[in-house]
């Protein structure tokens, strides 16, 4: 090989080592992409970037997230950047929510999961690691930094009984990310200094404290900041509901009340809510929902039954597993009811309900030798679910219902 043909290959070697280098270095990268990652539609617009916080940590998290498709991207504490979702499609990660006017954000954003909780500062590897992917995202979409927001900022509730109008405050989900130093970390030189919701008038108010830690002074978030993490933040008492520690979770079956006198309520089978007494610890389960089997969809804000369930949604061998515990077959719902499920029904596709678990009928009664099958699925009084390899005979409650595939 001669010399001037070197020089000529030369820069395009050393770009080529740079642009190697600037990937493996900046940004620890790894494809992990989920399951229903290629089922998910290419996504309309990419405005924002939302941030979130797992509230748990990394297996599970990562687990869920992944199942479901939760995010696009999942920073992990050692700052290694896990791709769940692709990045041209939808992720469903920001539920009920809303920014200046627009509203279901999954269709307009990136959704990072940072594992960590809330009320806790990030690891400096994943300060650099995220810092990286936002500006990696923003480069390519062209999003500016105003438009990096926090699920905090942009969840929004229903009237419920302690709301009577649609509110901000669903979520404290990566609220530590708003200060200002959080923010320079992640080289973020400009972000909203109000809610562009509540300032119209479309939402109202109801956490004043999390409006603190978003929007606030410097001591305002920090005084903000630090009621969030005491030991009794998930008891119930005078000026702290059962909203303000569950937020819209606050019905979920996955919700346990552990009441004074030693006695636990589920959130679903709580009736009387003024009843509820001072002193009452609120439990919130996330394990309980990483037990719902792979088939079983759950109704979102933005995924209808019949989004869920395809050609099948009004189908016989369509189940609807409804908060109050009840099954209703996709053939006797009504077309609007279909389409105004609420929110956390499961649909179970191509399934019947075999028979319900008595004194006198055992599991090999109700369906025979399929009572074992790693397709049949047990619905337990509590709202929980095992699938036919996980079942220990002689320990199936009374009225669990067996769920057969067809
Ligand atoms: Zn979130």
């Amino acid at each position: 090989m001669n010399g001037l043909y070197y020089k000529r290959l030369l820069p395009v070697i050393i770009c080529l080592l740079v642009l190697i280098a600037s990937d493996i270095f900046a940004l620890n990268i790894v494809s992990k992409y989920s399951p229903r990652n290629r089922e998910r539609k290419k996504r309309p617009a990419t405005e924002f970037i939302v941030l979130h916080t797992t509230e748990g940590p990394k297996a599970g998290s990562l687990k869920k997230v992944w199942q479901r498709g939760e995010a696009h991207y999942v920073v992990d504490e050692r700052g290694r950047v896990y791709r769940i979702i692709h990045r041209s499609r939808i992720a469903y990660h920001a539920g009920r929510s809303m920014w200046n006017g627009k509203v279901n954000l999954d269709e307009r954003s990136i959704g990072i999961e940072i594992v960590g909780y809330h009320n806790r500062d990030l690891t400096s590897a994943q300060y650099a690691a995220l810092k990286e992917l936002i500006k990696e995202i923003q480069r390519i979409y062209k999003i500016p930094d105003k438009r990096i927001l926090t699920h905090s900022m942009v969840a929004y509730g229903k009237p419920n009984r302690w709301h009577r109008k649609s509110h901000r405050g669903r979520k404290r989900c990566a609220m530590n990310l708003t200060t200002d130093s959080a923010r320079r970390k992640l080289g973020i030189d400009d972000w909203p200094r109000s809610d562009p919701d509540v300032k119209a008038g479309r939402l109202v108010i109801a956490d004043p404290l999390l409006e603190k830690a978003l929007y606030g002074s410097a001591k305002e978030q920090k005084y903000a900041a630090s009621s969030f993490t005491g030991s009794d933040a998930n008891v119930i008492m005078k000026g702290r509901t059962a909203w303000d520690i569950a937020r819209d979770r606050y019905k979920s079956s996955g919700t346990v009340y552990l009441l004074p006198s030693g006695k636990s309520v589920r959130g679903h089978q709580v009736t009387n809510w003024k009843s509820m007494p001072a002193g009452t610890k609120v439990k919130l389960s996330e394990e309980y929902q990483d037990n719902v089997p792979e088939k079983i969809k759950v109704v979102a804000d933005v995924v209808s039954g019949r989004n869920i369930a395809g050609d099948e949604y009004g189908s016989k061998t369509t189940l609807y597993l409804m908060q109050n515990g009840k099954i209703v077959t996709g053939d006797k719902l009504s077309e609007k009811k279909l389409n105004s499920l609420p929110k956390g029904t499961k649909v179970l596709v191509g399934y019947v309900v075999s028979g319900t678990i008595s004194k006198r009928k055992s599991a090999f009664d109700v369906c025979g030798v399929r009572w074992d099958d790693p397709s049949t699925i047990y619905y337990f009084p509590d709202g929980s679910f095992k699938h036919g390899t996980e079942i220990n005979e002689k320990a199936i409650p009374r009225n669990t219902k067996i769920l057969l595939q067809k």
